[in-house]
């Protein structure tokens, strides 16, 4: 008995010992939340891929992170400026209006709290139809039926524009939808709507499974409205999707588009996007690895592209002790 006691006392010595030295105590964890989008686009895999980068270290850092799927860009900037998201991916324009507090935005006003920390992979506008449905060029959509996305998708805040320029209101589709994105391929397969528009990096899963399920088309964007919306706004750039990518679409297709920026707020902790920060440029080549999309990220490009905003301290931090700014 007496010599049980004095294992137990030894043991609980280690252990105190151990935890002394090594990983962060449970009460200094911290959990960031990253807001993505829908979980057959690339975004979903931005958030997964930066948190797995994040929780490798989590024991000498203490930074703990998720990334659950949400509605899209618009859901990710009222979910940081309402504090349930520390961090979120958003496309350019909708980073440029949130923080200007332009178009939607312009009842909630600018948000100047908003941060930038990196820029990720482009994201054209992209119009997928069904063969069947005769729809060949942007034009074409009036009248059909068209998923125009739902309220909290980048995609929807993009179209409310585009379809200003062209003149459109819903009424002058047959039927337009506001499925969530993961929702839009089926709903394109089973015949429940002619067309989708996704504001998204290439490859991805949700374009995937539209091309295997049915035979569609990814369809021009171009015309004298578009040339108009990409000389007036910076962050609308000439783009094309190259052909190859996914069955039946071997040409290369003209579009426009913005790019995907990781974005955060000037009320998360410089430590945790410092953290953020250095688990991504640390493990960058694996971190290039986890999809697609991210093939041709740079460094360099991305801490000087489609940065609207300020950066966060903590972001800028690190990108100083690199030398990679002033
Ligand atoms: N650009 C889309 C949005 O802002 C999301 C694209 C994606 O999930 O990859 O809602």
């Amino acid at each position: 008995m007496k010599k049980l006691s004095f294992s137990a006392a030894a043991a609980t010595a280690t252990l105190l010992c151990a935890s002394a030295f090594s990983s962060v105590a449970a009460a200094d964890q911290k959990f960031i939340t990253i807001g993505t989008g829908g979980q057959t686009g690339v975004y979903y895999v931005v958030g997964q891929s930066v948190c797995r980068m994040v929780n490798r270290n989590s024991d000498d850092h203490g930074v703990r992170c998720n990334a659950p799927s949400t509605g899209g860009s618009v859901a990710n900037v009222n979910g940081m400026k309402s504090g349930e998201l520390d961090m979120g991916v958003v496309q350019s324009d909708v980073h440029y209006r949130a923080y200007n507090g332009q178009a939607n935005f312009e009842a909630d006003g600018a948000w100047g709290d908003m941060r930038s920390v990196f820029t990720m992979h482009g994201e054209p506008l992209t119009v997928i139809a069904r063969m069947d449905s005769g729809i060949e060029n942007f034009a074409d959509l009036k009248g059909k039926r068209v998923n125009i996305g739902n309220p909290g998708s980048g995609q929807r805040n993009t179209m409310d524009l585009v379809m200003d320029r062209m003149g459109w209101t819903v009424s002058d589709f047959a039927l337009a939808s506001q499925l969530d994105a993961a929702e839009q391929s089926a709903a394109l397969s089973d015949n429940n709507i002619d067309a989708m528009i996704y504001v998204v990096g290439h490859p991805n899963g949700s374009i995937q499974e539209a091309t295997t399920t049915v035979d569609a088309r990814i369809v021009p964007v171009t015309g004298p409205e578009i040339d108009g919306l990409v000389s007036e706004f910076s962050y609308y750039t000439r783009s094309v999707i190259p052909g190859g990518l996914y069955r039946g679409n071997d040409n290369d297709v003209e579009t426009f588009g913005v790019a995907a920026t990781f974005v955060s707020h000037a009320g998360v902790d410089e430590e945790i996007v410092y953290q953020t920060v250095k688990a991504v440029f640390e493990n960058f080549d694996r971190f290039k690895r986890l999809h697609p999309a991210f093939e041709n990220l740079t460094e360099e490009t991305m801490i000087s592209d489609g940065l609207t905003a300020p950066l966060h301290d903590g972001a800028a931090r690190y990108y100083k002790e690199r030398g990679w700014i002033q």
